[in-house]
């Protein structure tokens, strides 16, 4: 009797059975996620990086900069300005002040005016000598090597933390996430987050490690150059085939 019963069970889910077809349909309508996951596609990733290395080969800092030091204090200075301003700027304050003791004893007001045209300046001033005390004070007045000291410094976030360990001493502790790298992760669906430290998080899972400083600095290069907020040139762009942004201009 059992082994009826199981046969007529059995017989009722073989294949080409009318009711167990017509289930089927409602797993394949997921388009959303399906989407999501083809935007972190390791092939993909893969795709984006070759192209990036093909129109930015040699992408790198455009902080003009002798040591980790001077790269430091340029980025605490880059701040919502641009590098070619900052680049003006250092090119002479770097010469009054070399080290973290000069800047350590400076003087607050004159620092203030000297750093002006870069914005922000009297915040800046505060960030700049406190980094360059608490330099002195616990790193022997050098630039730590580490993101967890570097980001005891007055002023230092994840973003200058990045672009100095990564620029300056060649190590990868992240990805530099600034506006263009929030704004094109998003466009090239490597991300749907719009906090950068979220975005770190989610581009450190996409990119290759040995891929994070380079890519950082391609694709800071592709949001100047190409990529801009307002009216990204498309027509121009390498990925325009791998792109879907709502926002393309082609
Ligand atoms: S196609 Fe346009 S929006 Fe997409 S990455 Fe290129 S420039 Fe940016």
């Amino acid at each position: 009797m059992a082994t009826k019963s199981k046969k007529k069970k059995s017989a009722k889910k073989a294949p080409g059975h009318g009711k167990a077809k017509a289930a089927k349909p409602a797993k394949a309508a997921k388009p959303a996620k399906i989407a999501r996951a083809v935007g972190t596609d390791p092939q993909r990733v893969a795709a984006i990086l070759a192209k990036l290395d093909q129109a930015y080969p040699n992408a790198t800092c455009e902080l003009n900069h002798k040591n980790a030091f001077e790269l430091l204090i340029a980025t605490i200075l880059s701040a919502q300005c641009t590098d070619v301003r900052v680049n003006q700027v250092t090119e002479t304050l770097f010469q009054k002040y070399p080290d973290a003791k000069a800047f350590a004893f400076a003087t607050p007001g004159e620092l203030e005016q000297e750093i002006r045209p870069t914005g922000f300046f009297r915040n800046k001033t505060k960030s700049v000598m406190g980094a360059s005390k608490a330099m002195l004070e616990k790193f022997g007045g050098e630039v730590p090597r580490t993101m967890e000291e570097i980001l005891t410094l007055p002023g230092v976030a994840r973003k200058t933390g990045n672009v100095v360990l990564g620029t300056a001493f060649g190590i990868a502790s992240g990805v530099v996430v600034d506006t263009h790298v929030q704004r094109i992760a998003n466009r090239l669906d490597l991300t749907r987050n719009e906090d950068p430290k979220k975005i770190e998080q989610d581009l450190m899972q996409v990119i290759p490690k040995d891929r994070w400083i380079l890519f950082s600095h391609q694709i800071i290069w592709h949001g100047r150059r190409i990529c801009q907020a307002r009216k990204p040139k498309c027509v121009e762009c390498n990925l325009e085939s791998l792109c879907y942004a709502k926002d393309k201009t082609i």
